[in-house]
This record gives C-alpha cells, sequence and structure tokens, in this order.
C-alpha cells in the first residue's frame, strides 16, 4: 500500500456512540488525524505501553483516496476514492480524556492497523457495516446507517479546507461498543463486502 500523506479520523459519527460517551451528536463532522508512523498492516502487533493506561479498540470503515481531491461536492465524492478498507483506530482512552488534543491518545507507533484495501468498483456502498471481534467475541457490530455523516458528507467536509492526496486515507468514526484490550488478546476489524484487518496485542517491554 502506498503510504499516505495523513490518515484524516472523524469522531462521534455514530448515534449510538456518541450517546455511549454522553457526548451530543456533532453538528458537523468532528476531525483529528493520526500520523503514518501509527500504522501497521494485517497481523503485525498493536504494542501497549503500560503507562498510556487504558487502551480502546475502534473498529471503522477506511476510505482510500484515489485523486487529489479538494472543494469536492458532495455529490461527487466516490469519484475521488479508490478503495475501501478495514481500520482500527487504536485509542488510549485514559490520555484521550486528559489531554483536551488526542494527538498523543491517537498517534502511538502501531495505532493504526489498516487492512487491505478493496477496489470500490467491487464494493456494495449501500450494505456496508463495522464488526469488531476481540478473541473472537463480537464487540461491536453496525451498519453505517448509523452513521452521523455519510462517506461522501465527510469527503466534502474534509476537502472544504485540506486537500486529500491519493493514498490518503479516512477513517470515518466508530459505532457503539468500545471497549479495552489487553496483552495477549487478538483484535479483528471487518467491514462487510470489504474485508477485515486481525492484530495480536502485546505489552511494550
Ligand atoms: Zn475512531
Amino acid at each position: 500500500m502506498s503510504r499516505p500523506t495523513k490518515i484524516v479520523c472523524i469522531g462521534l459519527n455514530y448515534a449510538k456512540h456518541a450517546a455511549e460517551f454522553g457526548n451530543p451528536i456533532p453538528k458537523e463532522p468532528l476531525v483529528f488525524l493520526k500520523p503514518p508512523s501509527s500504522l501497521v498492516a494485517t497481523g503485525e502487533a498493536i504494542v501497549m505501553p503500560a503507562w498510556a493506561g487504558q487502551i480502546d479498540y475502534e473498529g471503522e470503515i477506511g476510505v482510500r483516496i484515489g485523486k487529489r481531491a479538494k472543494h469536492v461536492p458532495k455529490e461527487r465524492a466516490w469519484e475521488f476514492v479508490d478503495g475501501l478498507c478495514a481500520i482500527n483506530d487504536v485509542t488510549a482512552r485514559a490520555l484521550q480524556k486528559g489531554d483536551g488534543q488526542w494527538s498523543r491518545a491517537k498517534g502511538f507507533d502501531t495505532f493504526c492497523p489498516v487492512g487491505p484495501v478493496t477496489p470500490l468498483a467491487k464494493v456494495d456502498r449501500n450494505a456496508l457495516s463495522v464488526t469488531t471481534r476481540v478473541n473472537g467475541q463480537v464487540r461491536q457490530q453496525s451498519g453505517a446507517d448509523d452513521m452521523v455523516f455519510d462517506i461522501p458528507a465527510l469527503i466534502a467536509h474534509v476537502t472544504r479546507f485540506m486537500t486529500l492526496e491519493p493514498g490518503d486515507l479516512i477513517a470515518t468514526g466508530t459505532p457503539s461498543g468500545v471497549g479495552a484490550l489487553q496483552p495477549g488478546d487478538v483484535v479483528e476489524v471487518e467491514v462487510g463486502g470489504v474485508g477485515s484487518v486481525s492484530n495480536p496485542v502485546v505489552a511494550e517491554s
């Protein structure tokens, strides 16, 4: 996979997830970034530093940009997508709550597992779903119809202020059911009809 110049993430984009954290549904998409240094492929370890406290999985639908995108109207947004993938927006939850800015909590090395990209032409865009399993047990399960802002709306919003380059990724937000990981776990995020990313969790030595 070509290395993205940035990984654009969307917070609180599923109504039931916003509710589980006691947050109101945002009036416009909440945007933050993960650094490319956080990327790992399927099979590679998520490394948990003990000092970081609670670390959570967040299963998400990933969008890979296919051509340079700026000021893209919603109606044309899919033209700029080259494929979809599964993303795990791994989060140091305790640090996120204290920091205000999320760069540290979301930006650790290995905190962005990304699965293989399936070309858009092979995906049923109207039947997208996210399932997250920890050690084989389902922890998150949602259709994309619980998203507050759909994928075209997110692309339009982000490209109003930021140029997206080919290979850039958008993590489109996580559904309800987020929870903690422990060393020894295996966490899998599956995007229905697209593919999955599966990673062992290890303690930092
Ligand atoms: Zn997330």
